[in-house]
């Protein structure tokens, strides 16, 4: 390797050619030897020998840093660090098909005139929602800060909540902040454990805005708990002409409790009908689609907030219109989405892909099916502990951690967790077609 005299660092030239065929862009790679060569010139090194190792090892991070399929064995459904909820085949060919080619996102064929970019699935979603109208933005939080916004933009500025519904919602989401960036004024009610209708009543003003409701959807409260009915709710606000909304998160527009051990969770349809005015809920959580934030309910209020020029700062692109359509649509024809499937799969199922695994690792690493409690994750249903499978491995003389490090840095990349002195590897998130990659990757993992 030719070196730079003064300092035994070797020319980025040099480093470039060393380093091989690396999957990564040109100004990238060089941009990596740069930064690592200005280190070891700070660090006055001038044995440069790791160097190469350190642009590797730096362009490794940077490569597992590139979006990716991850195999979740995690047994958290609704896993928001893995991307939440895998898309339907019909959403990917739905999406597959118009992205590529022009479309007629605002285009109205019938007539050759201008169209409305999400007609048809704001159409459909309301037909699903039971509700007179539908709208979609980019997400559940860009819903509540268009419906914040738009509903407190007037002199009524107080958004009555709930002190119980005061909650925090995965990283960076309270509903407090949320109302702070939206301009709306906070006015709370209740406290944190009870709420009656009562509390309502006299805190509502000439200064409210609206009622917001916040489902509770990423934890419980039990014991001494109180909170008026929604309809009481609703009733209330329909005398004093203040709309109501509710965040519903998750969404569910299927029977969550079919699965035993899992509670029933709201859907829109539902809340709906008891007299709430719009509900909100996301696109990519139970409902199975790409990320998203359904907005269904009451005609006049749906198309208040489309008028909103805000509106058109969250409006979601073609490709999310396409697969969200697709989606709509399988629940519609009463079709399971991937999420539904995961959450109703048969035990037994599981139980013989664990035990096919078991046999087919057993030879390299100590491997037994296990008991594992799939969780729905993302904010819903809190309470529900669904029952799994697990393959639990564990090697003589690699610990679980490293064991996990290892499956997480292969390809494709295996998350488990670790349990006692186990590695356990939920099947009820994977799917039946990544079982043999999972095979292999313990394999690698456990010659590593
Ligand atoms: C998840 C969740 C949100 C945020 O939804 P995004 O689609 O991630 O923006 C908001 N409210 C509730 C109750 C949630 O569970």
């Amino acid at each position: 390797m030719k070196t730079d005299p003064r300092r035994a660092i070797p020319s980025v030239d040099s480093v470039l050619r060393e380093l091989g065929e690396i999957d990564l862009p040109r100004p990238v790679l060089l941009t990596l030897i740069r930064r690592q060569v200005a280190e070891l010139r700070k660090q006055n090194v001038h044995a440069a020998h790791n160097l190469l190792a350190e642009v590797r090892a730096a362009a490794d991070d940077l490569l597992r840093s590139r979006i990716q399929p991850v195999i979740n064995a995690t047994g958290i459904l609704v896993h928001t660090n893995l991307g939440r909820s895998p898309l339907p085949p019909a959403a990917v060919e739905a999406l597959r098909s118009v992205a590529t080619a022009y479309t007629n996102l605002e285009y109205d064929l019938s007539t050759g005139d201008r169209g409305w970019r999400a007609a048809y699935v704001e159409h459909n979603l309301a037909v699903l929602c039971g509700a007179e109208a539908a709208t979609v933005v980019n997400n559940c939080a860009a819903a509540l800060v268009l419906i914040l916004r738009h509903f407190t933009r007037g002199e009524r500025k107080q958004v009555m909540i709930s002190r119980g519904e005061l909650v925090q919602i995965g990283g960076g989401f309270r509903i407090p902040e949320i109302l702070e960036v939206s301009g709306a004024v906070l006015r709370e009610v209740g406290t944190t454990n009870k709420t009656s209708l009562s509390d309502y009543t006299r805190a509502i003003s000439r200064q409210t805005a609206m009622i917001l409701k916040v489902h509770r959807s990423n934890f419980f409260m039990g014991g001494f708990v109180e909170s008026p009915a929604t309809e009481s709710i609703a009733a209330l606000a329909r005398k004093k002409r203040v709309p109501v909304v509710e965040d519903l998160g998750s969404g569910a527009v299927f029977a969550t409790e079919q699965t035993p051990g899992v509670e029933h969770e709201p859907t829109p349809a539902e809340v709906l009908r008891q007299g709430v005015g719009l509900v909100c809920f996301s696109g990519d959580k139970l409902f199975g689609g790409p990320q998203a934030g359904v907005i269904a309910g009451r005609g006049k209020l749906i198309a208040a907030l489309k008028r909103d020029p805000f509106f058109r700062a969250l409006r979601c692109d073609k490709l999310i219109l396409a697969a969200l359509e697709a989606t709509t649509d399988l629940h519609l024809h009463g079709e399971m989405v991937p999420i539904r499937h995961m959450l109703q799969v048969d035990e037994a199922e599981l139980e013989a892909r664990a035990q096919r695994m078991v046999a087919a690792v057993g030879a390299t690493i100590s491997a037994k099916v296990g008991k594992g409690k799939a969780q729905i994750g993302g904010g819903a249903l809190p309470q529900s502990v669904i029952s799994s499978v697990t393959v639990d491995l564990r090697a003589a003389d690699i610990s679980p951690t490293e064991l996990a490090a290892r499956l997480r840095r292969g390809t494709p990349p295996v998350v488990g967790y670790v349990s006692r002195d186990h590695l356990k590897l939920d099947l009820r998130t994977v799917f039946p077609g990544q079982d043999e990659q999972i095979i292999a990757a313990v394999r690698n993992a456990r010659e590593a």
